[in-house]
């Protein structure tokens, strides 16, 4: 019985850190590094290449380290019989739900509009529409979403969400399924993107769906770059069809030096930062996982790896 780690930089030494103090009598893997591929049943991965684990037959608990998990489904070595836990955490969705109300009210408020007229030193003057005459829709009302939807709401905006089965959020208008997507989008002005990246909603984020916005809408993405089609997003912006785009992720990150987004005056680029969980949530959130494991209890945050989230 062993645990193998391949984690996220961006964390230092802290993550490993608190793992090893969280599960002091555990034997822990790091990758890369010698490991007793044959004594690893629990493995806590960050983006590892596809294949990764088939030289672990014994892998028995598979954690994210995040929400996302389709990097690990579209490995067709991912042993699809093992478990697969994930990070759910009302910070983690807080943190999400700040990128969500930042853009919004920058978009709402046109941010930009200020910023070019006081590079031009003019008293561009302009009359601001009310929250609640702005229509946000959100797509995906799981952890993120859903927290996203109700502080959408408190700041008075008309919200409108999107998911798979059907909710019930206070001052929000919930669609559910394919056949509500257009009625969901009609008045759709501010498009927030935070769906997983699955087989139905790959490439979601393209013409047709952009032609049921209202004209000049405005798109913000979070979720994957998958949902994008991006000659489709770049061909709306330049028709006017959208206004602008904030985009958190993309189908190749880092986003190419080239690529068009960088230098299109209405696409705000970020650097798939829109909300991290933070160390202590993995670290607890990962240690309870594996004593729950070793007990035979129920897991936290199981993926239902039928559905693909
Ligand atoms: P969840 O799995 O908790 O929720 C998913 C939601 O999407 C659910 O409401 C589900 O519906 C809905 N959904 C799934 N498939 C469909 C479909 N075909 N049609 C309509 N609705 C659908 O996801 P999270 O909230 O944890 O994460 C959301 C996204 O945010 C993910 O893509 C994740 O990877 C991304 N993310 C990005 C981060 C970043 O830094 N850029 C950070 C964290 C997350 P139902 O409720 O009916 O099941």
């Amino acid at each position: 019985m062993a645990i193998l780690t391949w984690l996220h930089t961006a964390y230092g030494d802290d993550l490993i850190n608190g793992i090893r103090s969280s599960l002091p009598d555990e034997t822990i893997y790091e990758w890369p590094g010698d490991v007793a591929h044959n004594e690893i049943d629990v493995a806590i991965l960050f983006r590892m290449p596809p294949g990764f684990l088939k030289p672990f037959p014994n892998v028995k608990l598979i954690s994210a380290t995040g929400a996302g998990i389709d990097h690990y489904l579209l490995d067709p070595d991912f042993p699809r019989d093992v478990p697969l836990v994930r990070v759910v955490d009302h910070d983690f969705a807080a943190r999400m739900a700040d990128y969500v109300l930042c853009w919004t009210l920058f978009h709402h408020r046109d941010v930009p509009h200020f910023l070019k007229a006081q590079k031009e030193r003019r008293w561009a003057y302009k009359i601001m529409r009310s929250a609640s005459d702005v229509t946000v829709g959100v797509m995906g009302l799981g952890q993120m979403g859903r927290l996203t939807c109700e502080r959408l709401a408190f700041l008075g905006y008309d919200v409108r969400a999107w998911s798979r089965s059907e909710h019930q959020i206070k001052g929000v208008r919930c669609y559910a399924g394919k056949d509500a997507l257009p009625d969901f989008l009609r008045d759709t002005e501010i498009l927030v993107n935070l769906l997983p990246l699955t087989a139905e909603t790959r490439g979601i984020l393209g013409k047709k769906t952009f032609d049921r916005m209202p004209h000049g809408g405005v798109l913000i993405t979070a979720a994957r770059g998958g949902h994008l089609i991006e000659n489709d997003v770049l061909d709306a912006l330049d028709s006017g069809r959208l206004s602008a785009a904030t985009i958190d992720a993309f189908p190749v990150e880092p986003l190419p030096e080239t690529h068009p987004f960088w230098t299109h005056p209405n696409v705000y680029v970020t650097p798939h930062c829109s909300s991290t969980a933070s160390c202590a949530t993995i670290v607890d959130t990962f240690a309870e996982n594996v004593r729950r494991f070793r007990s035979g209890a129920p897991l936290l945050n199981e993926v239902d790896l039928a559905a693909g989230y």
